[in-house]
């Protein structure tokens, strides 16, 4: 079983590089597991929107992606897809605690990315949760280090990240994977591959953008980042700069 979706991973990624956004007219166009595009099939979705259209690949590539398309352009599956394909490929599992953070403006929009996240990942094996406080802390602390795909608010994360440098061994769990072998706890900096930041400009006009600049701090270098605003301000501009690392600019004026 092993073997078939090794083979599946090396076909997929092996088309990678030739993905042309204006030839795809359809999700299957674009070099997708059978688990996603069945998941998306199951929801009706069918073919991609501009912004997905032009996100998709490259962040199926690994870069960075500073996208911009305006409200109800379609931008939650632009990064949904990418982040399930990138823990497929990674052979991700429930063992492997978090590889992806999503960070909402508001609950109400974490909760609908959750959602969505939870049908068009249907048939994968990953794990998600929702972090957007309202629970004991502690609670949501040993839920994020067994859950894969975390979509949160920035400031229920902030709080989350300022108890783990109060330096305890709860806290240090709470991001960290235990080897199996040695119980000792590894460093989680490698283990979030890739962050999503979901409507940053509301995020900004929030007044989170100190918090948003503590997290960014916090999170592992060696990570994809995926940016994506309905507007571009220059206070998106700032996040940018200091999120990402060459960003593909991906911006979307048409209609969707
Ligand atoms: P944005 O974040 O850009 O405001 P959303 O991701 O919330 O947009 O999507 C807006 C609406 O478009 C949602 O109702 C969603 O279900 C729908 N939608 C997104 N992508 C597609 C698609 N490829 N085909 C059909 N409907 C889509
Ligand atoms: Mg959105």
């Amino acid at each position: 079983q092993w073997q078939k979706i090794d083979e599946e991973i090396s076909e997929l990624t092996a088309k990678y590089n030739k993905i042309d956004p204006s030839s795809i007219e359809s999700f299957t166009d674009f070099p997708l597991s059978r688990k996603t595009l069945n998941g998306l099939k199951n929801c009706g979705y069918s073919a991609p929107t501009d912004i997905q259209r032009e996100a998709i690949g490259v962040s199926l590539q690994g870069r960075d992606v500073l996208g911009a398309a305006k409200t109800g352009s379609g931008k939650t599956l632009a990064f949904l897809i990418p982040i399930l394909e990138c823990l497929y490929r990674s052979k991700w599992t429930l063992n492997d605690g978090l590889g992806v953070l999503i960070i909402s403006p508001t609950r109400e929009l974490a909760y609908q990315t959750f959602e969505i996240l939870k049908k068009i990942g249907q048939y994968h094996d990953f794990s998600a949760g929702l972090i957007i406080g309202g629970k004991d802390l502690r609670d949501e602390r040993d839920r994020i280090s067994r859950t894969n795909i975390i979509v949160c608010t920035p400031g229920r994360l902030l709080q989350h990240l300022d108890e783990t440098s109060n330096f305890n061994c709860d806290n240090l769990k709470m991001f960290g994977r235990i080897n199996e072998s040695t119980q000792s706890i590894t460093d989680f900096t490698f283990y979030i591959v890739v962050s999503v930041l979901d409507e940053a400009d509301r995020i900004l006009d929030m007044g989170f953008a100190d918090t948003m600049k503590s997290i960014i701090e916090n999170l592992p270098s060696e990570r994809q980042t995926l940016l994506f605003s309905a507007t571009q301000t220059r206070s998106v501009r700032d996040l940018a700069l200091l999120s990402l690392t060459k960003p593909v600019y991906v911006s979307v004026h048409e209609n969707s």
